[in-house]
C-alpha cells in the first residue's frame, strides 16, 4: 500500500484483478501505474491484463453462471443484501478511495458511495420480483406463458467519472437477474472496483460470479466481444468507443447497453426563480468537476433574464472551492488528467476567439497540474466548438435566446440526447418543454437527477438501454415463450 494511502480496513486494498476465487497479477507480469490526480503521486500498480486474463475471467464467470443462475431469487436477494451494507459499512474507505485515484471532494465521494450502494439495495428487493406472464391462449388446446431468465455471463466496462456507482449500475441488476460479470473497470480508477469486489466476496458473492480484469483496454474488449459465452455487453464510456463495441458485439449477436456522451443543454426561461435556478445549474454543471455525462454543457438564457442570471450565477460560481478533495471545504477537485485539461483549454480559447467574454475563471487554476478555474463565458454561441463536443470540465457558456421555439430548437440541435433541463415557474410551459425536448431525461426545476429509482438513459448516440430503476432489469433477462399444447378445454 502506498504510503498515502491510509484505510480504517487495510484490507480494502488491492491490487491484483479477480478471476474465480483468486487475487491474480497479469500473466506476463506488466503493472499499471494509478495516480492520484491531485497530487501526481503514484498509489500503486495493477496487473495490466489483457486477452489471456480476460478469457479466463470469462470461463470463470460461465462456471459461475450455472448455480448463481439456479439459485432462489431470495438467496441472490439476501446475498446483495449482504454487500449493500458491507459497501454502506465501508463508505469512508470507499470514499477515500474514490478521491485519491479519482479526484472528487469527499463528501461527494462518500455521496457516490450512497448512490452506488443504493443499486445494489434496489436490485436486492428487485429480483424477488422478476415475473413472468400467462398470455390468454387464442387456441383452445394450448396454453401459453411467458418466462424470464438471466441473459448469462455479462461484460462490464466501466468509466472513471464514478468509480463504484457506474460499476453497482450494471453488476447489481445483473446479479439480481442470475447473471454473472466480468467487470472492466477503467485503468484510471480500478481501485475502488477491486475493494467492491473484496466486498461482494465478503458479502457471499460466490467465487467467479464477479470477476474484475484491467490493462489492455482493446485487449480486454476484443476478448469480451469475441467469446461466445459472454451474451451481454454493458459498457458506459465515450460515443466512440460505445459505437466501436456495438458494431463488434455483431460478430457473436450479444445484447448491448450503452450509457455515451451527454453535452446537456438547459434552459433558463424568463420566468424561472433564480434562485432555484442558479443553485440548479451550479449542482448540475460543477459536480464532479464538470466530468459527467448529464452535467450541464450548454445554457440558454432567455433575453428577460439573461443579465439578472448571469449576474448571481458569477456569484455562486466564485465560491466554488478547488483543492485536494480530501481538504475540508473542497468543492472542485482536478480534472483526471493533463488531456482532459488542455481539452477544456482548447474548448474555451476557441469560445472567446469566436466572441465569448470570460465572466468567471477562463484559464488554468494556480495550484497547477489538472486544476481548471470554475469558469462562466458570457455571449457564447452555437458556432463554438463546446456546443458540439462534450467539455467534461467545470465551462458554463451561456447563449442568450428569445422564443420558446428557438430555445428548443437550439436544445435538440446535437447528436446527443441524454439529459436535459429547464427552468421554468411555468408548469404548461415546463410539460410542452419537456414534451419537446430529444433526451433520455429531463430536470425541470432540477439540476440533480440520478436516482436508482429512476431509468438512466438516452436516445440518439447517447446510448441504448437504461439503467437503474424496474426497466433496468430488463437488460440482463431474456424472454422465453413456452407453449403447451394438446391441453383439454377448461372443465365446467
Ligand atoms: P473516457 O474518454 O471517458 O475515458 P472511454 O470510452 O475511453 O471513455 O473509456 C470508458 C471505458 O472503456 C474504460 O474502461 C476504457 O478502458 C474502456 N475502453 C476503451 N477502449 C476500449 C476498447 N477498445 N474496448 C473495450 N473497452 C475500451
Amino acid at each position: 500500500m502506498g504510503t498515502m494511502v491510509q484505510l480504517n480496513e487495510a484490507g480494502l486494498f488491492k491490487s491484483q484483478g479477480l478471476i474465480g476465487d483468486k487475487w491474480v497479477d497479469a500473466e506476463n507480469g506488466h503493472t499499471l501505474p494509478v495516480n492520484n490526480p491531485a497530487t501526481g503521486e503514484i498509489l500503486t500498480s495493477v496487473p495490466f491484463m489483457g486477452k489471456r486474463e480476460a478469457e479466463k475471467a470469462i470461463a470463470a464467470a460461465s462456471q459461475a453462471f450455472t448455480s448463481w443462475s439456479k439459485r432462489t431469487a431470495n438467496d441472490r436477494s439476501k446475498i446483495l443484501r449482504q454487500w449493500f451494507n458491507l459497501l454502506i459499512k465501508n463508505k469512508d474507505d470507499l470514499g477515500k478511495l474514490i478521491v485519491l485515484e479519482q479526484g472528487k471532494p469527499l463528501a461527494e465521494a462518500v455521496g457516490e458511495i450512497v448512490y452506488g450502494a443504493a443499486f445494489v439495495e434496489y436490485y436486492a428487493e428487485e429480483a424477488k420480483r422478476v415475473y413472468g406472464d400467462i398470455i390468454p391462449s387464442p387456441f383452445p388446446e394450448k396454453r401459453m406463458l411467458v418466462m424470464k431468465q438471466p441473459v448469462g455471463v455479462v461484460a462490464a466496462i466501466a468509466p472513471w467519472n464514478f468509480p463504484l456507482a457506474m460499476i453497482t449500475r450494471k453488476v447489481a441488476p445483473a446479479l439480481a437477474a442470475g447473471c454473472t460479470v466480468v467487470i472492466k473497470p477503467s485503468e484510471l480508477t480500478p481501485l475502488t472496483a477491486l475493494a467492491a469486489a473484496e466486498l461482494a466476496l465478503q458479502a457471499g458473492i460466490p467465487p467467479g460470479v464477479v470477476n474484475v480484469v484491467m490493462g489492455d483496454a482493446k485487449g480486454i474488449g476484443d476478448a469480451m466481444l469475441d467469446s461466445t459465452e459472454v451474451r451481454k455487453i454493458t459498457f458506459t464510456g465515450s460515443t466512440g468507443v460505445g459505437k466501436m463495441l456495438l458494431a463488434g458485439a455483431g460478430k457473436t449477436v450479444k445484447k448491448v447497453s450503452l450509457e455515451l456522451g451527454g453535452n446537456a443543454p438547459c434552459i433558463v426561461f424568463d420566468d424561472a426563480n433564480l434562485d432555484v435556478a442558479v443553485k440548479g445549474v451550479l449542482a448540475g454543471k460543477y459536480r464532479n468537476s464538470g466530468q459527467t455525462c448529464v452535467c450541464i454543457n450548454k445554457i440558454f438564457v432567455q433575453d428577460g433574464i439573461y443579465d439578472k442570471f448571469a449576474e448571481a450565477f458569477a456569484k455562486a460560481v466564485s465560491g466554488l472551492r478547488a483543492g485536494n478533495g480530501l481538504e475540508p471545504g473542497i468543492t472542485q477537485g482536478p480534472l483526471i488528467n493533463e488531456t482532459a485539461l488542455e481539452k477544456v483549454e482548447r474548448h474555451v480559447q476557441d469560445a472567446v476567439s469566436k466572441g465569448a467574454k470570460v465572466l468567471v475563471g477562463g484559464k488554468r487554476h494556480s495550484l497547477g497540474r489538472t486544476f481548471y478555474e470554475p469558469t462562466i463565458l458570457g455571449n457564447a454561441s452555437d458556432e463554438m466548438l463546446i456546443f458540439r463536443e462534450e467539455v467534461f470540465g467545470p465551462v458554463a457558456p451561456l447563449v442568450r435566446f428569445n422564443t420558446d421555439e428557438e430555445a428548443i430548437k437550439l436544445a435538440n440541435n446535437s447528436e446527443f440526447g441524454l439529459a436535459a433541463y429547464a427552468f421554468t415557474e411555468n408548469i404548461t410551459r415546463g410539460w410542452r418543454v419537456a414534451e419537446s425536448l430529444e433526451f433520455g431525461m429531463v430536470g425541470l426545476n432540477e439540476g440533480l437527477i440520478s436516482t436508482e429509482v429512476a431509468p438512466f438513459g438516452g436516445m440518439k448516440q447517447s446510448g441504448l438501454g437504461r439503467e437503474g430503476s424496474k426497466y433496468g432489469l430488463d437488460e440482463y433477462l431474456e424472454m422465453k415463450y413456452v407453449c403447451l399444447g394438446n391441453m383439454a378445454q377448461p372443465v365446467g
